[in-house]
């Protein structure tokens, strides 16, 4: 690797080094401080999984609004599934649920 590099060798390793050590010592301080905030977010980031894989749901029904409700913003938008922490799969099966109901009238297209 650092051979090929030739004259710009050198710069690299430096770069790697000065960049490695604040990084390191990021990484030590919230551990020392809020080690708990973390131990936190783990515990509710495995817990936070899809809900409808939660609850084994095969199928997503649209005209269950309520639930359909709360995958939308209250400008009627779906919220992503960054946000909504659901699967991919039920996701899809949200997508054309909260569609379909749109159709129907059951929710709307925007507020
Ligand atoms: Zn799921």
């Amino acid at each position: 690797m650092l051979p090929k590099a030739g004259a710009s060798g050198p710069s690299f390793p430096d770069f790697e080094e000065a960049e490695e050590a604040p990084v390191g010592g990021l990484r030590e301080r919230p551990e020392a401080g809020g080690g708990e905030r973390n131990r936190r977010y783990t515990q509710m980031s495995e817990r936070n999984r899809c809900r409808f894989c939660r609850e084994k749901v095969t199928r997503v029904d649209y005209k269950d609004v309520l639930t359909l409700q709360k995958l939308c913003t209250s400008q009627g938008r779906i919220f992503p599934r960054k946000r909504s922490g659901n699967c991919a799969a039920h996701q899809r099966m949200v997508k054309k649920a909260i569609k379909q109901a749109r159709y129907i009238g059951l929710l709307s297209y925007t507020v």
